[in-house]
């Protein structure tokens, strides 16, 4: 029996994955935990609080009324109803995931879709769904189930007991740089480069800390060396797509690239990047076919953006991130194929050194001051700062979905 559900939490607190490990534990006499999946989906879209997350439990249970009465009762006990932006939904399925479940679930990765869609494709299949407020969450509830983790990392949560939640989480930064130093890369973005701790939230939510890694055993030993000076009232361990790179789409050229997906695009970089007020680099990309699109490295990425502003016209990338509404493209990675390592310059002329100027149209090049004459431009070497190779953005601005460049497959 698969259980998904999505939209329990708001920016004021909870969290699905809590919900979850609330389930789990609630289930524990009457079924037995297959899997426990965190998926997330579009990382673009405006309806997601955070990190556009959503949770499926595949249960082997003989109790299904039971089952449903208890997932109904705890998403009904624990969602942030109160909130506008909070539209639960919960889907319950039997036995094998049909090939629609697994197609949603991509449609979920890559655009938007309708809470109508979701609705119509729960009802042809004979699913059975609870929507609360709007439903939205039955979307990301349905995509959940449906979702194909032939990638796959692992997630341990650790969660806060509820009176603590909303204030200062007390784990011991240090403990999390040791646990790095031990377990990196097999667990990965427990800090930033400037070793900033990440696994921490910052928002009122249920969660203490989070370590992804690559497998089951290695997030639960590395959880074992994180020092906390609070308790640790729960916990759960969710098989993940984060870090696979799910979401991103090859596409061959500009006219393909959809607004609100995630694109992988070859192209020749067409201006000198531009830094803007808040430190934000911006450079336009053309494609084989000379059409042009916007590209962004926002502040958040911190060093990465030193790449950016190193780029010069000429050179070949390929890049690699979110589509926003208005079709600009905002970088999580960039791969440089080819830089300009020449370039065409007026000749310096052989007796005095002087940059020489021009004669006229089609009469070549002369020297202002002593007169010398030389027929055409000459190539020049241009240093670069940057390295024929590939650069993404620090841990404390990736996606979820993005594949940190240490593991395999990138
Ligand atoms: P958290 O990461 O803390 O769990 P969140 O970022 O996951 O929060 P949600 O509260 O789950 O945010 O809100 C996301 C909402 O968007 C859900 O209702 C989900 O069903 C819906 N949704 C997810 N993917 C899509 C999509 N591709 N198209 C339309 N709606 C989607």
């Amino acid at each position: 029996m698969h259980v998904g559900v999505d939209d329990t939490d708001s920016e004021s607190g909870m969290c699905t994955t809590y919900l979850g490990a609330v389930l789990m534990r609630r289930l524990a006499d009457v079924a037995e935990v297959a899997e426990a999946r965190l998926v997330r989906l579009n990382p673009n879209i405006r309806y997601k609080t955070r990190g556009n997350a959503a949770v499926a439990l595949s249960l082997r249970t003989g109790r299904e009324e039971r089952v449903k009465k208890e997932v109904l009762r705890t998403v009904e006990e624990l969602a942030d109803m109160h909130s506008p932006a909070t539209s639960p939904g919960v889907v319950f399925w039997w036995g094998e995931v049909p090939e629609s479940f697994r197609s949603f679930y991509w449609r979920c990765m890559h655009e938007v879709v309708e809470v109508e869609e979701a609705e119509r494709l729960l009802r042809q299949e004979g699913a059975e769904y609870v929507k609360y407020k709007l439903g939205r969450g039955i979307v990301g509830a349905l995509a959940a189930i449906g979702a194909e983790l032939e990638a796959r990392t692992y997630e341990y949560i650790a969660y806060r007991s509820p009176e603590r939640w909303g204030t200062e989480r007390k784990v011991c930064a240090e403990s999390v740089r040791r646990m790095n130093l031990l377990t990196y890369p097999l667990t990965f973005n427990n800090v930033d480069e400037d070793g900033r701790v990440l696994i921490t939230p910052h928002t009122p939510c249920p969660v203490l800390f989070g370590i992804r890694g690559v497998s089951e055993q290695v997030v639960r030993e590395a959880a074992e060396m994180v020092v906390a000076h609070e308790p640790v009232a729960m916990h759960a361990v969710y098989v993940s797509n984060q870090a696979t790179d799910a979401h991103l789409q090859e596409v061959s050229r500009v006219a393909e690239v959809k607004p609100m997906s995630s694109v992988v695009l070859r192209g020749r970089v067409a201006s000198r990047p531009e830094v803007i007020e808040g430190g934000h680099v911006f450079f336009r990309l053309r494609d084989d076919e000379g059409e042009e699109i916007t590209c962004a490295a926002f502040e958040p990425t911190k060093r990465f953006r030193r790449v950016v502003r190193a780029l010069l016209p000429g050179d070949v990338v390929r890049v690699y991130g979110g589509v926003n509404e208005r079709r600009q493209l905002n970088l999580e990675r960039l791969e440089v194929l080819r830089l300009v390592r020449h370039r065409a310059a007026n000749p310096k002329c052989q007796r005095c050194g002087r940059r020489m100027k021009s004669a006229g149209r089609g009469q070549g090049y002369r020297c202002r001051r002593c007169g010398t004459k030389a027929k055409g431009k000459t190539l020049e070497r241009v240093e670069r700062e940057i390295e024929e190779r590939v650069y993404q953005v620090p841990p404390g601005a990736m996606r979820h979905l993005a594949r940190p460049l240490v593991l395999p497959g990138v």
